[in-house]
């Protein structure tokens, strides 16, 4: 992976626990390495095809003197997130903050924080099938999209499907979409819940008829099994009506267990 990279970037700030750092304020010494494609810049000669590490010297400097924080783990998870949006072609950031004068009384070099932040890539499930399907699942798209920790990337068409789970209820209106986000899954589904409270929905018959229903169906090749949340979506495999846009937006992505691409596990759910 290429790498653009600032070492030792000096700025005076008012970062501390102590009010006394709030108001003094004191040097800070900031290190990051920027996941860039530099490919393409390599090729044209073109700085527009790349990062200006001049100017991402001035944010960084910038941010750190605007903000105050009490924490250093404060400081550079907010700088990290920052950088990652202000700077499209920076698709992760390694991040290092070093407070060489930090008020603890013994003779230290410095201490610092050291953090790595990306976007991730998620694919999420739509489903309503109560009121104006569309609208919710329209509504679903833009809601996702204006997050600015979210960037939808691709929808899949949307289409009309029977109900699945023995409930007796209308068709369904389903769809897929792929996701850059800077959320960890938790964060996402959190989000994912506001937009279905937002559009009404009451967790009331399990698989019975909802407003909108939003499911994590892959989060990057993470497996995770936590009371609330498990990734990837433990029927996805099985469902038709998943597969089928996931099919049109992401044939060749991989089911981290199943170890087989969506491609592959629609035609053996469709041959059965
Ligand atoms: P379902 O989606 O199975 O029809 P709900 O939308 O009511 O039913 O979800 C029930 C619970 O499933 C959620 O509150 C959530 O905590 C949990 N859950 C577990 N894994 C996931 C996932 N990958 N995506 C969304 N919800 C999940
Ligand atoms: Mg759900």
């Amino acid at each position: 992976m290429d790498k653009i990279k600032i070492y030792d970037l000096e700025v005076f700030a008012n970062h501390g626990v102590f009010p006394e750092e709030n108001v003094l304020g004191q040097k800070f010494v900031i290190s990051l390495q920027m996941d860039v494609d530099t490919k393409m810049a390599g090729k044209t000669d073109c700085l527009d095809k790349s990062v200006n590490y001049g100017e991402v010297s001035r944010f960084v400097s910038d941010f750190m003197q605007r903000n105050t924080y009490k924490l250093l783990e404060a400081a550079a998870e907010n700088l990290a997130q920052a950088l990652l949006l202000e700077y499209p072609l920076v698709y992760g950031v390694n991040l290092e903050i070093k407070k060489p004068w930090a008020p603890v009384k013994f003779p230290l070099k410095t201490v610092s924080v050291e953090i790595y932040r990306r976007w991730h890539k998620a694919y999420v499930a739509l489903g309503a099938n109560m009121g104006n399907e569309k609208a919710f699942l329209d509504r679903a798209v833009s809601s996702l999209d204006g997050l600015k920790t979210c960037r939808v990337k691709k929808v899949a068409d949307y289409i009309v499907t029977k109900p699945y789970g023995g409930v007796e209820q209308d068709d369904f209106l389903n769809s897929a979409l792929e996701l850059d986000t800077l959320l960890a899954p938790e964060e996402l589904l959190m989000c994912l819940h506001e937009i279905e409270a937002e559009a009404g929905r009451q967790r009331t018959i399990h698989w019975g008829p909802r407003t909108l229903d939003l499911d994590i169906l892959l989060y990057d090749d993470m497996v995770m099994d936590e009371p609330d949340l498990t990734i990837p979506h433990r029927e996805m495999h099985l469902r038709d009506f998943v597969l089928r846009p996931m099919a049109q937006i992401a044939p060749y992505q991989i089911h981290p267990i199943c170890k087989k691409t969506i491609k592959q596990l629609l035609a053996e759910l469709t041959s059965d």
